[in-house]
């Protein structure tokens, strides 16, 4: 790692054990963890279906290979392609939401014979040499150099700038005019867009619903393949829908679909699904020796069993919802907090100064008191200027009810100790 970059804390934090909703540190403090759905822990921490999923196949057989069966990847693989939506889905395993996105933009730039990608401004798809060439958020890429031909588009931001007056119709028809001039500009064939239903590191930004269903006529006049990352938004986790795209159903599901994070509970698991079609675009050898390994994959089909037996989506839907609308009612007597977004637990809150510009130091300043009241959050966004909170999906009413509280005074302390610099 570079020499600059530092853990998330002033104080680096140890956690040594977790259980539901919570996290320990090395001195034995008790956290409630409102950002382990990002860190991967999609359900809870210890799930105890998880664990013991590990700990047989572990004692079984740990090996890492796709050579060979094993009922476990398949079982998983099946019901991810029937979830998915996509019609005559295949899927790949990888070990990352990096791997994903370099698996799903093969798959499309050998379809399509095209290394030209449209992506959209302000996303993060991972960091692979690839990932980075459709990372539109500078901060989070690394280099400008690219094995891909890259167009960015709008559609995900709009708190800022001339978009920020528009209705969701009006800035609809505007990113389809602005996708349409970029299409214009590209050297002929386009492979394929590439885009996060709500943008994760972005800071949870989202177009308005039905942006991509748009998009996707103008894509598919052209021959254009979309790609849904849903790396962040998959499983349940924007409470009204299983997939982030869903929200846009009107097109149809995506041609490629990626996945990552919380499937594993804590175990690394990504994969990419696609039309056969696409899938057997390939015509050399691309496996992975790590992907799909069989303790991984037990993990992975014990939590998703989990999840959906659970409906963990209502409870996404149920529980975030009343946690928006509470940080809302926190957020009305704040100033410094500029908006309040969410899709079930999916919550930021974007931060900025007195002339609107994004206030990276009160982020940085709210997840330390935030620490020290005991709760966990993330931050993302243009500058890291937004907090970001995406807990367990089995987050209860009083775990939320609790954590706003420990965030509301987080941020009142966050706004006495700026308030000299506000004024300034
Ligand atoms: N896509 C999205 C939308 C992500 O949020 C991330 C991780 N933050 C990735 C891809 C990359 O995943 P990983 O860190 O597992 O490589």
């Amino acid at each position: 790692m570079p020499d600059w970059l530092s853990l998330y804390y002033r104080e680096p934090l140890e956690l040594t054990h977790g259980e539901g909703r919570h996290v320990w540190d090395s001195s034995g403090r008790r956290y409630l963890d409102f950002f382990g759905g990002i860190l991967t822990t999609m359900t809870a921490h210890a799930l105890p279906e998880v664990t013991k999923a590990v700990a047989e196949q572990a004692a079984r057989i740990l090996h890492t290979s796709t050579l060979y069966l094993d009922r476990h990847m398949v079982e998983l693989a099946e019901r991810i392609a029937a979830l998915s939506g996509i019609p005559d889905a295949r899927v790949f395993f990888t070990t990352s939401g990096t791997e994903a996105t370099d698996a799903a933009l093969l798959l499309a730039t050998a379809h399509r014979r095209s290394n030209q990608i449209l992506a959209m401004r302000n996303s993060y798809h991972g960091r692979s040499f690839s990932a980075i060439g459709v990372t539109g958020n500078s901060a989070w890429s690394p280099t400008s150099l690219s094995p891909l031909q890259t167009l960015y588009v709008h559609g995900a931001v709009r708190t800022r700038g001339p978009y920020a007056a528009l209705s969701d119709a009006e800035f609809t028809a505007a990113c389809v005019a602005d996708l349409e001039d970029v299409l214009g500009q590209a050297h002929g064939n386009v492979a394929a867009l590439i885009a996060e239903p709500v943008q994760g590191v972005g800071g949870f930004t989202s177009p308005p619903d039905g942006l991509y269903a748009a998009f996707r006529e103008v894509l598919a006049r052209r021959g254009i393949l979309w790609i849904s990352d849903e790396v962040q938004t998959g499983w349940g986790r924007t409470g009204d829908h299983f997939w982030g795209w869903q929200a846009h159903a009107a097109s149809g599901p995506p041609d490629l679909l990626t996945f990552a994070k919380g499937i594993g509970n804590g175990m690394s698991i990504g994969g990419v699904v696609a039309r056969a079609e696409v899938m057997n675009s390939l015509g050399a050898n691309s496996i992975s020796t790590f992907g799909g390994s069989p303790v991984t994959m037990a993990a992975g089909l014990a939590n998703l069993t989990h999840l959906l037996e659970h409906d963990l989506q209502g409870n996404a839907r149920r529980v975030g919802g009343l946690l928006v609308e509470r940080l809302r009612a926190v957020a009305a007597g704040l100033p410094l907090v500029r908006e309040v977004r969410g899709r079930g637990l999916m919550i930021g809150l974007e931060l900025a100064g007195p002339d609107g510009s994004p206030w990276p130091e009160a982020a940085a300043l709210t997840l330390e008191h935030a620490r020290e009241g005991g709760l966990l959050i993330g931050k993302g966004g243009r500058e890291a200027g937004t907090l970001r909170i995406a807990p367990p999906l089995s987050l209860t009413v009083a775990e939320a009810e609790e954590g706003a509280a420990v965030l509301e005074t987080a941020l009142h302390r966050t706004h006495t100790a700026l308030a000299g610099e506000e004024r300034a």
